[in-house]
């Protein structure tokens, strides 16, 4: 019995080694675990369920064929690909999992989220991300012709790239602080995001007692998750991606 989490593949056309990556991982690994977690950045851009690249649908059969095992699987959004909807959830047999969510994980209430909230510092990104999840925009966004929003979205990737180039490595990470807070909010001595591609576990202190920062890798170069089974402590695990 195991539960794996992981995040940040970004998965691409451009990419097809993290695509290849991804269909092994879901046929060894994720084959026969009890539940699998996505949290977040799955893919690189997402501009509504209707695109139907044959990557998505690649990707939406082969999940499909482990959620239609016995492996339960969830989806969180990150900040590249939150306008995944109900339609590619169902076509791929995920549930849609809430950004923070509290989970069982065998006794331990773990928090789960991408990541990007807890990075404070970055006033900047903040601002926009409230832009980017408000309903309203969102649901005039989804009514525009899809080559209207592949514009969109390429100019939104090119902004974003110029905004992060000239910041410090510092502003890019989480805040501490408002670690704590989060993990005091929900009660948690445990938490497992992705995001920051600063894959690592973080001992720390929270509610007066120590507590556990698990973060998840992106797979530019290596495949990253976080395993976990009953009376066992997480591991966060990693394989070389293989390139070819
Ligand atoms: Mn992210």
């Amino acid at each position: 019995m195991t539960t794996l989490f992981i995040s940040d593949l970004h998965l691409e056309e451009s990419r097809p080694d993290v695509t290849r990556a991804f269909l092994d991982f879901l046929a060894s690994r994720a084959r026969g675990a009890e539940r699998l977690y996505i949290l977040g950045d799955f893919f690189e851009a997402w501009i509504g369920d209707d695109e139907h690249t044959p990557l998505q649908n690649q990707v939406a059969e082969a999940l499909n064929s482990v959620s239609s095992s016995d492996t339960r699987v969830f989806l969180m959004h990150g900040n590249r690909d939150f306008l995944i909807g109900e339609d590619f959830c169902s076509r791929s047999g995920a549930q849609l999992l809430d950004d923070p969510a509290v989970i069982d994980l065998y006794g331990s209430p773990t928090l789960l989220m991408h990541g990007d909230t807890l990075c404070t510092a970055d006033v900047d990104y903040q601002k926009f991300r409230i832009n980017m999840r408000n309903p309203q925009w969102q649901a005039a966004f989804l009514k525009r012709p899809l080559a209207d929003r592949q514009m969109v979205a390429r100019q939104l990737r090119e902004m974003s790239m110029a905004r992060t180039k000239g910041k410090r490595e510092s502003i890019m990470d989480v805040t501490q602080e408002e670690v704590v807070r989060v993990m005091e909010e929900h009660n948690v001595q445990q938490l497992i995001h992705g995001h920051t591609h600063r894959p690592a576990v973080h001992e720390l202190e929270a509610n007066g007692r120590p507590a556990k920062r698990l973060v998840l890798g992106d797979w530019a170069e290596n495949v990253w998750w976080i395993e976990s089974a009953p009376d066992r402590e997480p591991e966060l695990k990693k394989e070389p991606l293989q390139t070819s």
